[in-house]
């Protein structure tokens, strides 16, 4: 089907978007024919069920808020994770002590960081 096409609703044939008039059926398609024929009852069913619909919506996206985690608890178990990897990191190192002690200085840099941004310790 093409983009400027659609199905008659009638006899189910491909018509062109703009036909007022089915060229297989020859039944009345114009936009005035079908509002006329939706009843002031039908419309107010739809209209609930589209406010339900967005409430569902909404209410799937609020658990979804609660249930992910964060960007808060993903930075922090970033941050943790980088702290255990340098401490990883100074206790296998096994070069000069000086080189030892910067990895150190960089581990407890990371952890004050991390207590300053998060109010917590690691
Ligand atoms: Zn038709």
């Amino acid at each position: 089907m093409e983009h400027d096409e659609k199905i008659c609703p009638l006899c189910a044939e491909t018509i062109k978007v703009e036909a007022v008039r089915c060229k297989h059926c020859h039944a009345d398609i114009s936009v005035k024919a079908h509002v006329e024929a939706v009843k002031p009852e039908g419309m107010g069913f739809a209209q609930k069920a589209f406010i339900v619909l967005i409430l569902g919506v909404a209410a799937a996206f609020a658990i979804g808020a609660f249930s992910k985690p964060s960007e808060e608890d993903l930075a922090r178990d970033h941050a943790k994770r980088a702290i255990e990897m340098c401490r990883d990191n100074e206790a296998s190192y096994q070069g000069p002590a000086g080189a030892r002690q910067i990895i150190s200085g960089a581990c407890r840099k990371l952890e004050s960081d991390f207590s300053t941004r998060f109010s917590r310790t690691p």
